[in-house]
């Protein structure tokens, strides 16, 4: 047999073993979500109490979801511009300014699908196989598998329990972040709720700066903070260059199904993101747009009282955390909080605790390093179904 057929043999034994539609060696080296297996067990459940989820249980404000509607009657149902329509960018570039950033709405600002588009098109846009991407963890579970999408190295920086989860260059000399290319970090903390301060902002840019780091700031809780104003990154003296900031309509909107975010950066950063979302997803939703310049217009209010009544709940289940003896620092933003868990292991207590008085919430290390041994809670959950959770809590920890 000559090694021409011999080949043709191998192959045909390979074709027959393997389908042609095998997933890639790149989705699988990505585990599922961790989260995903506790939503999944809670479906089977009857009268559970979720506090798992990431996700406000409001409505968007009446006036966005008008506009949408006046949108669509008015038969608005194209494609935009690839970067989002120029009236919504010009309402985020006024937006933004409340927390000090400013960005040119032609060049500086892209409109995606979600941060979450956001944050893949960053990825791809900017690391190149090998890049090695910091993440400060615990962390939103998307950024790892991002980073492994886009062919990057991650590397996980768990920030401390101690410093109340904020990244500090102690922690990011400790664990090599030095070296990095990129550091992705997200505050207000999804999942612990901790926000970073001025002082302490400042101390990660100067680590950045110093060790010739960039930064993709995840910013999606800005508009959720109960103690001190947001302080971005990219307002620090020398930052503004070298950072990427995400931010959307999902949290202090209520409009995550309407899937809306935007990026904001330098204009070579926006050109080369809309590079792969211009092939990838066109433009951001049409709808959604019509809705969003209505939310940035006219909706500052119902932001405010929704920020209102999650800081309400905020307090009420730290205050009741406290009554039972589980040790709880003091989350100042997003909807999430991060007690440590009344038992060693984190992922047993979650998973009985379903199944004995039906509560849902998330193991800590399901959001990577430096997690473990805590639970996240979210209360973007009504009161009375807040007090009744802790209550059945309380019940299964005595
Ligand atoms: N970043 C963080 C930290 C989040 O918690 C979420 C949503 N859970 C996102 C990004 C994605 O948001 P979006 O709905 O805008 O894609």
């Amino acid at each position: 047999m000559s090694r021409g057929e011999e080949r043709g043999e191998e192959r045909g034994d390979e074709r027959e073993a393997r389908s042609p539609l095998q997933p890639s060696d790149r989705v699988t080296s990505v585990p599922p979500s961790g989260i995903r297996r506790f939503f999944e067990l809670a479906e089977e459940m009857d009268d559970v109490i979720s506090l798992g989820v990431g996700e406000p249980d409001f409505s968007a404000p009446w006036a966005a979801r008008e506009a949408a509607i006046a949108s669509l009657e008015q038969g608005r149902t194209s494609y935009t511009a690839n970067r989002g329509t120029r009236e919504l960018r010009e309402e985020i570039a006024a937006h933004v300014t409340k927390y000090g950033q400013e960005y040119d709405p032609d060049e500086e600002i892209l409109v995606t699908a979600g941060a979450s588009e956001a944050i893949d098109a960053a990825f791809r846009a900017l690391v190149n196989p090998g890049d090695t991407v910091a993440i400060a963890e615990p962390a939103y579970v998307s950024y790892e598998p991002g980073v492994r999408f886009a062919g990057g190295d991650p590397l996980s920086v768990p920030t401390r329990a101690e410093d109340e989860f904020v990244l500090t260059p102690e922690v990011l000399y400790e664990h090599g972040a030095d070296e990095a290319d990129l550091l992705v970090y997200c505050y207000p903390n999804n999942p612990t709720g901790a926000t970073m301060d001025r002082e302490e902002i400042t101390a990660v840019a100067e680590f950045c700066i110093e060790n010739d780091v960039g930064v993709l700031a995840d910013e999606i809780y800005a508009a959720l903070t109960y103690s001190g104003d947001h302080a971005s990154i990219a307002t620090v003296d020398g930052m503004r260059e070298r950072t990427v900031v995400f931010n959307g309509f999902s949290k202090a909107y209520a409009m995550t199904g309407l899937r809306l975010g935007y990026a904001m950066a330098p204009a070579e950063v926006i050109k080369a993101m809309n590079r792969v979302h211009q092939y990838t997803m066109l433009s951001a939703p049409t709808t959604a747009q019509y809705a969003a310049v209505e939310a940035l217009r006219s909706c500052d209010d119902e932001v405010a009282e929704m920020r209102r009544q999650y800081d309400r709940r905020r307090n009420f289940v730290l205050s009741r955390f406290e009554e039972m003896g589980i040790d709880c620092f003091e989350a100042t933003g997003a909807f999430y909080v991060f007690p440590e868990s009344p038992w060693p292991d984190a992922g047993e207590f979650a998973e009985a605790l379903l199944q004995e008085e039906g509560v849902a919430v998330v193991p800590g290390d399901a959001f990577g390093a430096g997690g473990a041994g805590h639970l996240r809670a979210s209360y973007a959950t009504g009161l009375g179904e807040l007090r009744e959770a802790m209550a059945r809590i309380e019940r299964f920890v005595d």
